[in-house]
């Protein structure tokens, strides 16, 4: 019913930013046009407002574009068996089951996102229009009166739930271009000072003034008083740039890499995956059983391609530097789709911290498998995913994502033990 509310997401999303440049009594005769519009002889907006976050039962969607829709479970969400049947319902009116086998009951919004939320359904539709349109945290938060912290919770709610349902799923039987980018590792959230002093022998680039300095160490400064005191000077005394080195993290190694595939049928794969240059073992250990035997790799002259290809008898174009294509194979494609990512990543809205980058790269995943389809009809798609009308088989990867959990984990790439 909320998606009769969404005209073309582009329309809509100019005058949600409309809104603020209207007058007092324009918003009123907005608003009066409004009610009209709804069709609310008998209720105010209000009232309805408050209907629509009272409806606890999962909205309906009927069109689902690309996953078959599936409004039913199949299965046991906690062991995956078959043997369920109905256990009456909750107290919101969704129904329950049980599990004959691990005898536990679960509700049929059991581990949706929009389930552990005091955000109502059309909220969080709301949040999926913007994080597809492009929004920044503060525009979602302004609109709808949350806070940038709460959005921001959302958007990696949204972004785990990717991951846990397609994480790197994507195989690969045709020409495959296969490359790695590098991207400067950034230190936001987090916050742990020994990552700094220790590991990178020098303080977050904001603090500038000696107080500021000092101020940041804290306890610290005692520590290193005694047991680095030639660290200490440096860090307090001298200017940013020549902390970086001595006996710390090399300059490569504060760069991490993101390895990407990417074949001619839009099979995609994007993974943050060592921080500097990976080595043939690291390729092989993402990569291996991607590729069909058929497939053909297309790579630049970097030995650790080389090694995988030999190792899985693939077929291996070499693209030497300087050339730009070889018979007909190029690297264009994995080209063109970092620049995508480098579009993606210079958007407000998703400037991550490497803390997150798989979880800002699986949305990329997502945005780039579906862009030959609308933002309305993304919306769409996006939300039916999140509310769980997905194939039996991913709804069960529909697990309950907690704030503990995103802010707790560790940095997603293999730091070769230099974090
Ligand atoms: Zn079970």
């Amino acid at each position: 019913m909320l998606l009769r509310y969404l005209a073309d997401s582009t329309d809509y999303k100019d005058f949600v930013y409309g809104i603020d440049h209207l007058t007092q009594s324009q918003k009123v005769v907005l608003f009066e046009r409004l009610k009209v519009s709804i069709g609310s002889n008998d209720a105010t907006i209000q009232e309805q407002a408050e209907v629509i976050e009272k409806t606890k039962e999962p909205i309906k969607i009927t069109r689902v574009i690309g996953d078959k829709p599936h409004s039913s479970i199949e299965c046991c969400l906690h062991c995956g068996s078959v043997a369920i049947k109905k256990h009456g319902t909750t107290r919101g009116g969704v129904t329950r089951y049980i599990c004959k086998d691990c005898k536990k009951t679960f509700a049929e919004n059991y581990g949706l996102i929009t389930h552990y939320t005091h955000l109502s359904e059309w909220q969080w539709m709301e949040i999926i229009r913007a994080t597809i349109d492009g929004l920044s945290l503060t525009d979602i938060a302004k609109n709808l009166k949350i806070s940038t912290s709460t959005a921001w919770t959302c958007r990696m709610k949204i972004y785990q739930s990717l991951k846990n349902i397609y994480g790197y799923c994507d195989h690969f039987n045709n020409i495959t271009e296969v490359d790695g980018k590098y991207e400067r590792i950034s230190f936001n959230g987090l916050k742990n000072k020994e990552y700094f002093i220790d590991k990178l022998g020098r303080l977050p680039r904001h603090h500038r003034s000696k107080k500021d300095r000092m101020k940041y160490l804290g306890d610290d400064f005692k520590r290193l008083f005694i047991h680095k005191p030639e660290l200490l000077k440096e860090m307090i005394l001298h200017g940013q740039k020549k902390m970086l080195g001595r006996d710390t993290i090399d300059i490569n190694h504060q760069h991490l890499c993101i390895l990407t595939a990417i074949d001619r049928a839009n099979n995609i794969y994007i993974e943050a995956v060592t921080s500097g240059a990976p080595k043939k073992n690291d390729i092989s250990k993402v990569l291996a059983n991607k590729f069909s035997d058929d497939a053909f790799i297309v790579t630049d002259e970097h030995n650790s391609y080389k090694d995988f290809t030999r190792k899985n008898h693939l077929q291996h174009i070499i693209i030497e530097s300087g050339k730009h294509i070889k018979h007909s194979f190029s690297l264009s494609r994995v080209n063109s789709l970092h620049s995508s990512m480098d579009r993606f990543f210079k958007s407000k809205e998703y400037r991550p911290a490497t803390k997150y980058i798989d979880l800002y790269l699986m949305m990329f995943w997502w945005l780039e498998k579906n862009k030959d389809i609308s933002n309305l009809d993304m919306v769409t798609k996006l939300f039916a995913i999140m509310t769980g009308s997905i194939s039996a088989e991913s709804r069960a990867n529909l697990k309950r994502i907690t704030i503990k959990e995103l802010t707790a984990r560790e940095l997603p790439i293999d730091t070769k033990g230099f974090y």
